[in-house]
């Protein structure tokens, strides 16, 4: 029996990177996880991927800006699963590098309406499910950009240092409903998302890992087992906290 045993998970753009490693730990941890990304193909590679892994999960579209996406989710997850106890929300775009100045407002509207919006209202749409079962918990992925804040990505990182005021705000109301709300802010991750600035061999990539303490990169691995401890009973009395996964990076704010 995994830790995680009997319990349900959604966790949104979850067909590839941070998202899919995070589904995959929950699954093989003991959860029924849902899968979800906006492209049926990208859902449907994982779903056959974590199945041939004898790890129980389904997989639906949703784009989380989408609320119509969102509520089909909820109640694909309803219908197959019984209920809702954990939600990890992952999804986040970054459109624009560059001098924050130079931001036009559509490219604002979009970072804050996926990074941020959908977040908190998935959240208040799952919250009466998780009521429902008694409990749960809610795990929100921000970034070390949100202490961090780089100066080509000023909008993004605003929208994940929100992230953690919103894991704040929340934590009274989810207390009296028993779930527990907290999140994590990675470093570096090897991920397409992040992969202009990994990938290449070359002299600046390196150079970046060099200021890293632990000297690399993170995984999406890495992430996966802080979630799981992080929605698990071992951190039955931990909530409103942010987990830096930053390989000894200092973050503050
Ligand atoms: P990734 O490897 O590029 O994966 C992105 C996933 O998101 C894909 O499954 C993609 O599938 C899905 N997706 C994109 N837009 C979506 C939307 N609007 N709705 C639903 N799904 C969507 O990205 P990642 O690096 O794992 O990033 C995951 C999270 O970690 C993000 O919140 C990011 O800000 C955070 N993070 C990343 C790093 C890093 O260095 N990589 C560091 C700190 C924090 P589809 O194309 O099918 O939608």
């Amino acid at each position: 029996m995994g830790k995680l045993s009997g319990k349900v998970a959604i966790v949104t753009a979850s067909t590839d990177g941070i998202g899919l490693a995070i589904a995959r730990r929950l699954a093989e941890d003991g959860a029924a996880v849902m899968v979800s990304s906006r492209k049926q193909q990208n859902v449907d590679s994982a779903v056959k991927e974590l199945r041939n892994k004898n790890l129980s999960v389904s997989g639906i579209v949703c784009h989380v800006g989408i609320k119509e996406d969102r509520e089909r989710m909820i109640q694909k997850t309803l219908k197959e699963y019984g209920g809702i106890d954990i939600l990890v929300s992952n999804a986040a775009v970054n459109p624009v590098f560059g001098p924050i100045l130079d931001t036009t407002e559509s490219a604002w509207d979009k970072i804050m309406d996926i990074n941020l919006k959908s977040s908190f209202f998935l959240c208040k749409e799952v919250v009466p499910h998780m009521e429902a079962r008694g409990g749960g918990s809610v795990v929100f992925v921000s970034s070390i950009g949100g202490y961090n804040i780089s100066e080509f990505m000023g909008p993004y990182g605003m929208s994940k240092t929100a992230l953690l005021g919103l894991t704040k705000a929340l934590v009274p109301q989810l207390a009296q409903k028993r779930i527990r709300v907290n999140c994590i802010a990675p470093g570096l991750v090897k991920t397409k998302f992040s992969e202009q600035l990994w990938k290449d061999s070359g002299a600046a990539s390196s150079a970046y890992a060099q200021i890293i303490p632990m000297k690399r990169f993170a995984e999406p691995e890495d992430c996966a087992g802080i979630v799981s401890f992080l929605v698990s009973d071992d951190a039955s009395y931990i909530t409103g906290e942010t987990v830096v996964i930053g390989g000894g990076v200092s973050a503050r704010l």
